[in-house]
């Protein structure tokens, strides 16, 4: 936002009003110069960490190793880092340690691309030394300097080549593309998290088609430090699957993760695995999870039914809308619909019809919706509370979702009764 340049000038500013060098770098001048919205703005200054914190009172020291502190403003935090070396990797991966400079030109140089290596100055100047904007303009994704030597330095900038030509449209230089294939195998250094990062971004970004078949035509797939599909080799057919089912043709970071892996045909319980291994989080892993898991339930009983019996339909579909819920429910129908093609039977189309209506209709989906509570029940039937109390409100919840009875108490107080006295008799 503009906003958040006016505050990062400002910065900028009170940097060099101080006697030190301080710009804009990374993707923040290359979303610029794209034309796109800005994320966040990095800065780089010759300042040392211990300045940069006595300079802006509100800060945060978010990561001194490596000379970054978080600059608080008023509507924005910038990430200011000193300029600095990166000199010996370790194993592939990460620098041990970083040594700070004072030149720009070397901070420049330790970064991967040449389009993520441009700064910016406080009046709007473009510093530019590897030719990035060149690079820009031709749509060319190419590494700093010697790709071999910068891909053997850190294996995660081949995840990060294809990632950012597939953000882009870009083509990926033909040099960065060979040192890619042949250090492939140097991705198994590289953190499973680091990774999944990366892979996240790509299958949320706006080229997923275009990524997988990078991904699988660099065989890069086949050297994480763990596999993440079953079996492996699926990962080379996913390109042609993608031509025909995009995609992009669902939207979401739950829903594209779940065509996926609809797409390389994994069940829930292999999901879950691969999602562990790339360390998504516990929450995201379990909505993809629930999805798939409604996926193969639907698979399992929608054959089974016919939709010419409307209330056999309706009442699988609201059983299924109380075990997985509605929001779940209503992703479902949308992968349901990207994946029409792929699958044939009249039933599926139905569904996809009637579905949402009959979601409305459905009165409720947790027995919290119930018009009767468990301490109510408790009460009216004159019984100590127990298990027997959340399996009968479940029961209850879903007669009441199939439209067999009303979601009024007085109706579920009777029917609780009934079904109490048809246990014991
Ligand atoms: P995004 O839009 O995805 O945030 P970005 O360019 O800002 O893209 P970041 O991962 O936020 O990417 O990193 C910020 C900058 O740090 C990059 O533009 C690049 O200059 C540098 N950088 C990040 N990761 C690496 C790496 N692995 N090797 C070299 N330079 C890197
Ligand atoms: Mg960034």
């Amino acid at each position: 936002s503009e906003r958040m340049e006016t505050e990062g000038k400002e910065v900028l500013r009170a940097l060099s009003e101080a006697g030190y060098e301080a710009y804009f770098v990374g993707g923040c001048v290359r979303d610029k110069a794209l034309g796109r919205p800005l994320k966040d703005i990095d800065i780089a200054t010759s300042a040392l960490p211990d300045e940069v914190m006595r300079l802006f009172p509100r800060h945060a020291p978010t990561g001194l190793a490596h000379g970054t502190v978080t600059v608080i403003r008023e509507q924005h935090t910038f990430e200011v880092t000193t300029f600095r070396k990166e000199s010996e990797y370790e194993q592939f991966r990460r620098p041990k340690e970083v040594e700070f400079i004072s030149d720009l030109n070397e901070d420049l140089r330790r970064r991967d691309f040449t389009i993520n290596a441009m700064a910016l100055d406080a009046h709007g100047t473009r510093y530019d030394p590897f030719g990035g904007s060149a690079d820009l303009e031709a749509g060319v994704v190419r590494c700093v300097g010697n790709p071999l030597e910068r891909f053997h330095e850190d294996a995660l900038r081949m995840l990060r080549a294809i990632r950012f030509a597939c953000e882009y449209g870009f083509s990926l230089q033909e040099a960065t593309w060979e040192a890619l294939l042949r250090h492939a195998p140097l991705l198994a250094h590289v953190a499973m998290e680091r990774v999944g990062a990366e892979l996240d971004k790509m299958i949320e970004g706006r080229s997923p088609d275009r990524a997988v078949k990078l991904l699988a035509e660099s065989g890069l797939t086949r050297h994480f430090k763990q596999p993440v599909v079953w079996p492996l080799a699926e990962w080379d057919l996913v390109p042609e699957l993608c031509a025909a089912v995009k995609l992009t043709g669902v939207t979401g970071p739950e829903l594209r993760w779940t065509a996926l892996f609809v797409l390389l045909e994994m069940s829930s319980g292999q999901a879950r695995e691969a999602m562990k291994r790339l360390k998504f989080s516990g929450k995201k892993s379990a909505a993809i999870v629930r999805l798939l898991q409604m996926d193969e339930w639907m698979r399992q009983h929608l054959d089974k039914i016919r939709m010419e019996d409307e209330q056999a339909g309706f009442e699988t579909w609201a059983g299924a809308c109380v075990m997985f819920g509605k929001p779940v429910a209503l992703l479902w129908l949308e992968l349901a619909s990207w994946q029409t093609e792929s699958l044939d039977g009249r039933n599926w189309r139905q569904l996809l019809e009637l579905g949402p209506g009959w979601i409305e209709r459905i009165p409720a989906d947790r027995v919290t919706e119930l018009a009767v509570n468990g301490t109510e029940l408790a009460v009216e039937l004159d019984k100590p509370a127990g298990p027997w109390l959340g399996a009968l409100l479940q029961e209850l919840l879903v007669e009441t979702a199939k439209l067999r009875i009303r979601n009024e108490r007085d109706i579920l107080i009777q029917e609780a009764k009934n079904r109490v006295k048809r246990e014991t008799m």
